[in-house]
This record gives structure tokens, C-alpha cells and sequence, in this order.
């Protein structure tokens, strides 16, 4: 059978969640049977997300191929088994600069390249790269807001493409608002029908609407956007907030039978019932987690939440694994700095130094890190928290006083952290870090090793800097303890420390193979430890108090 494809389009405003929709509906098309694959296009112009500000673009998500992505991948990889690639995400950036080349090469034999139909082509094929083999359906979501001059050639390219695969074998599923005005105490239909007028007029009749909201739709009013919007009714679907998480969307999805009206208007079957158990366990578990435990999070971008999207999530992901719930104390580095690590730090359970570029706040994280080193409070750090933490055990405890990466000071009398040759070469700042699946060996009886169950494991990276090798010996004399290399033990991977709890840090990114269903295994038992720490403060308090009661 043909493969079928599903766009999905925002309307309205931005951030409505199509990234957790998509993932939503091919999850639950996965869970019947299906092979699904998932893609998403970014009308802006840069090539990628790798070279915003965590600001303006939230986390960069990475695949296994080195691709740096939008963290809607991040979903779609925690939602379904797809597998994903660089194909998976293409911007205005991408495709145009992959056209400039071809014309660049005379691919286009003397023609006039404009934007229909060579930019629309580009598109259409990148769609078609994810028709392989085997392949039943191809969910397509196009960034932004219907109605954004940035994003016309998609919503162009996409209509064509109906046309050419067969309108059949498409469904064109819309993400839309329906906002609740307090001043007229009603839900209101005219932005939803506005931005479907506003996609009829560019040719695509939107075949299933999804209708965000605060407060449930009327039927009525689900009558109106249906007949407004010439949409079946029902194919309105009401999508009411979720208050405790994200994970419950697709459950809302299932009890509708949402995917059952989309294979029915594809014509497609669907081999197998639904099998959601897992699923619902896990949100069950996010509801009433039996413990609580509190972890420090020390870094740059606290004050937005989606810069360290996977982290968080991977952190729930162990609190589910451990029927706890997890509470993130975000803590500002620069502002640690000032405060003190001891004041900053009092009250909680853990510590996670997660990932960042550049110097600012980089003392405050080192602070936080000799805080927990000393006190044996649970440490997990994570790319430029291993850093941290190699430069920190460099200073004040080998010795090294002056001791740092050369990423934040290049004079350093004691680079312990710094650029490999290869990396020295590197002029441009774009996909030139070390990206991607690397295998790190690991050492045997070590924490990590216990972790994972496993010698050689996979773990992406996004980094330039690394350990540097000239110091490892120092180092491992006062206690370091290197617990995973490459395979030729050149590169330092993995380290923890002798002696301490649990201080655990990787040169990786773990947080991207965290799955809701199966916590990653350092998240799960940094967790642990960190339940562990507060069960034993509890038990010494408790003593305590006994004691002076006596
Ligand atoms: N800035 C550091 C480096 O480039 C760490 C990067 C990161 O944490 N992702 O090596």
C-alpha cells in the first residue's frame, strides 16, 4: 500500500504544542501496528538550531547522526520508536542552501530558480526522503503559525503534494486555539475559524481539527467550528490543557479514539488494539509518587525552561522509576557565585550541573560542584558539568590552583580541560563540534559500569572541549577515577570520584536517550542516590530531635 502522509499546522498563536500532537497521534498509530516516521520543518532561516542562543530556540536537540535539531524531535523520540535522522528536520536555511548548491553546480540548466517550484520541489522531496520500505505513514509538522509570510512555501509545497501522492493518501490535521474570555464568560470559535479560512485560502482543507482550550468545548460550539470550518464534527477534537503533564496528551487522544478516525480517513487498518498500559502506569505514577526528593540545578539558562527541555524531562523520566516526584530547584550559576554554595545548596537532595557554552556563571557551577564533592552530596554532571567538575578537583585537590578549560581562559598555566588539534583548525561556528553517537568503554565494578549494566555503551555529543590527557595522571593519583574512555582511551568520557556517594559525570548528553518508559540509568540512579540522602537527613534530624527530647 501507498505510504500516507499526515501534515500537522498550527494556527492562532505559537507554542500550542503541534510538537507534542504529532508525537501524540504517531505514537498511538505505533501502538496499532503501524511503522511510523516523523520530520519536521522550520520556516527560519538558519541552517539549524546549533548556532541560536538556548533564548531564542530552547534546547538543541541531537541525533545519533550529529544532526543538531528542534527539540520537538526531543518528543518524538520519547513518544515513539521512529527511528530519526537528519532528515528529520529541515529549516528555510537548509533548503535553500541544498538549491543554492545545485544552482551553483548548473543543476538547473540555465532556468530562472525561484521559489515556485524549486524551493517547493526541495521541500516535496525532503518529504519524500522519509518514504522508505516498509514505511505506512509519514507525519509531517510545519513550524510556525498559518498565516506567516516565512512559511508560505510549505503550506504550497504541502498542498502540491496532496495532489501529486493523492488527496487519499494525505491528511492535513490542524492545531488551533479556542480561548476562553473572561470579560464575556465564553470560549471563543472566530480565531480557530480565521485560520482555517486562512489555510483554505491557500488551497488545503484541513481534514481533522484539534482544538486547544482551557475549559471544554460546548457541543454546540464544536457544531459551529465544524460547520464554519467544513470540517465533520466529528473530526473537532477538543484538547483541554493537561494540569500534571505533557506524557497525558496521547492518553486524551486514545480515550477520543483519535487514531481510529485517522486510519479510517486514510483508509488505512490498523493490525493491533491499542496497548497503552505502560503508558498509563506512568502517568498514574507521575500523579501519586509515593517519595519527593529535591535536586539543585545549577545553570546558565534556569530562568527558561526549555533550554534544558531533555534534562528535565529525563529527570522526571528516574522520579517515575522511582514513584518519585522529582522537584527541580533551579539555581542561578552567576548568581550561586554571590550567595555561597552552602546557602544555595541547603536544602537539597542532588545536584545536576547540565551542559552551557562560555564563561558566564562557570565559578558559581564549580563552587556548587567542591560543595557537593566535600559534603557528599549526589552530583551529576553532564558535558560542561564533567568539565567543571575536572577543573574544580584540579584546583582543590591536585593542587592546580590556576587550573581551567581554555574554552574560559586560554592562558591558563593549567589547561585541564581544552581543544583537541582537530578542533584548533575549526573556523566556523556551525555543525563543527564533536556531534553525534560516540561508544565510551567503560570500566568495570565503576559507578557508571553499574548504571548501565553494560561495557561499551552509546551516547550522543555536542561539545568542542575535552579532558585533556596531559593531566590524567595527577589526577587519578588524588582519587579521580576516569570510569569511561573511547575505545582507544584517548578521550575521557565518563569520571567519579573515589570515596564519595555518588559524583557522576559524563562528556555526553544522556538526557537525549532518556525515555519516559525506561528512565536513563545514570539519570535513575542519581536519583536514587539522592533519595537515599534525603531518607538518611530525614533519619539524623529525626535522631536529633530524638536525642534533646531525651
Ligand atoms: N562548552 C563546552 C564544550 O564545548 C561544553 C559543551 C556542552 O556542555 N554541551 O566543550
Amino acid at each position: 500500500m501507498a505510504t500516507k502522509h499526515i501534515f500537522v499546522t498550527g494556527g492562532v498563536v505559537s507554542s500550542l504544542g503541534k510538537g507534542l500532537t504529532s508525537a501524540s497521534i504517531a505514537m498511538l498509530l505505533e501502538r496499532r501496528g503501524l511503522s511510523v516516521r516523523l520530520q519536521k520543518m522550520d520556516p527560519y532561516i538558519n541552517v539549524d538550531p546549533g548556532t541560536m542562543s538556548p533564548y531564542q530556540h530552547g534546547e538543541v536537540y541531537v541525533l545519533d547522526d550529529g544532526a543538531e535539531t528542534d527539540l520537538d524531535l526531543g518528543h518524538y523520540e520519547r513518544f515513539t520508536h521512529a527511528p530519526l535522522n537528519r532528515d528529520c528536520n529541515y529549516t528555510t536555511g537548509k533548503i535553500y542552501m541544498s538549491v543554492i548548491e545545485k544552482e551553483r553546480r548548473g543543476d538547473y540548466k540555465g532556468k530562472t530558480v525561484q521559489v515556485i517550484p524549486h524551493i517547493t520541489d526541495e521541500i516535496k522531496n525532503c518529504i519524500r526522503k522519509l518514504v522508505t520500505p516498509g514505511v505506512d505513514v509519514v507525519l509531517t509538522e510545519i513550524g510556525g503559525t498559518v498565516g506567516d509570510i516565512e512559511g508560505m512555501p510549505y503550506y504550497e509545497a504541502i498542498r502540491q503534494f496532496a495532489l501529486d501522492a493523492g488527496r487519499q493518501n494525505c491528511l492535513f490535521v490542524h492545531l488551533t486555539l479556542v480561548p476562553y474570555l473572561k470579560a464575556a464568560g465564553e470560549l471563543k470559535t472566530k480565531p480557530t475559524q480565521h485560520s482555517v479560512m486562512e489555510l483554505r485560502k491557500i488551497g488545503i482543507q484541513p481534514d481533522v481539527l484539534i482544538c486547544r482550550t482551557e475549559r471544554e468545548i460546548p457541543e454546540g460550539e464544536c457544531e459551529k467550528i465544524a460547520q464554519f470550518c467544513n470540517v465533520e464534527r466529528r473530526a473537532v477534537i477538543e484538547e483541554k490543557d493537561k494540569e500534571l503533564s505533557i506524557y497525558e496528551v496521547p492518553l486524551g487522544f486514545a480515550d477520543k479514539k483519535v487514531e481510529e478516525l485517522i486510519a479510517e480517513k486514510l483508509g488505512l487498518g490498523l493490525p493491533k488494539p491499542l496497548q497503552i498500559d505502560d503508558w498509563r502506569l506512568l502517568v498514574e505514577r507521575l500523579k501519586s509518587p509515593a517519595h519527593e526528593v529535591s535536586i539543585g540545578f545549577v545553570g546558565k539558562y534556569v530562568k527558561h525552561r526549555d533550554a534544558y527541555k531533555s534534562v528535565y524531562e529525563a529527570l522526571d523520566h528516574a522520579g517515575i522509576a522511582h514513584h518519585a516526584k522529582v522537584k527541580v530547584v533551579r539555581i542561578d550559576s552567576e548568581k550561586l557565585a554571590v550567595e555561597g554554595a552552602a546557602k544555595a545548596l541547603a536544602t537539597v537532595d542532588g545536584l545536576l550541573v547540565p551542559g552551557g557554552f562560555d564563561k558566564r556563571g562557570i565559578e558559581g557551577k564549580i563552587d556548587a560542584i567542591r560543595f557537593a564533592r566535600e559534603t557528599g552530596l549526589p552530583f551529576f554532571g553532564i558535558c560542561l558539568g564533567l568539565q567543571c567538575a575536572t577543573i574544580e578537583f584540579a584546583r582543590n585537590v591536585a593542587g592546580l590552583a590556576e587550573a581551567n578549560s581554555t574554552e574560559f581562559n586560554k592562558t591558563t598555566p593549567h589547561p585541564v580541560v581544552c581543544l583537541l588539534e582537530e578542533q584548533q583548525e575549526v573556523t566556523k561556528l556551525g555543525g563543527t563540534q564533536r556531534l553525534g553517537a560516540y561508544p565510551c568503554h567503560l570500566l568495570a565494578g565503576s559507578k557508571a559500569h553499574r548504571a548501565y549494566g553494560a561495557d561499551v555503551v552509546s551516547e550522543r555529543h555536542r561539545h568542542r572541549f575535552e579532558v585533556n590527557n596531559h593531566y590524567r595522571d595527577a589526577l587519578t593519583a588524588r582519587g579521580f577515577i576516569v570510569s569511561g574512555t573511547s575505545p582507544d582511551g584517548g578521550l575521557v568520557e565518563a569520571i567519579e570520584l573515589a570515596g564519595h556517594p555518588w559524583f557522576v559525570a559524563v562528556q555526553s548528553h544522556p538526557e537525549f536517550l532518556s525515555k519516559p518508559t525506561h528512565a536513563h540509568p545514570l539519570f535513575r540512579d542519581f536519583v536514587g542516590a539522592s533519595l537515599e540522602r534525603r531518607k538518611a537527613r530525614k533519619e539524623e534530624a529525626r535522631s536529633r530531635v530524638a536525642v534533646n527530647a531525651g
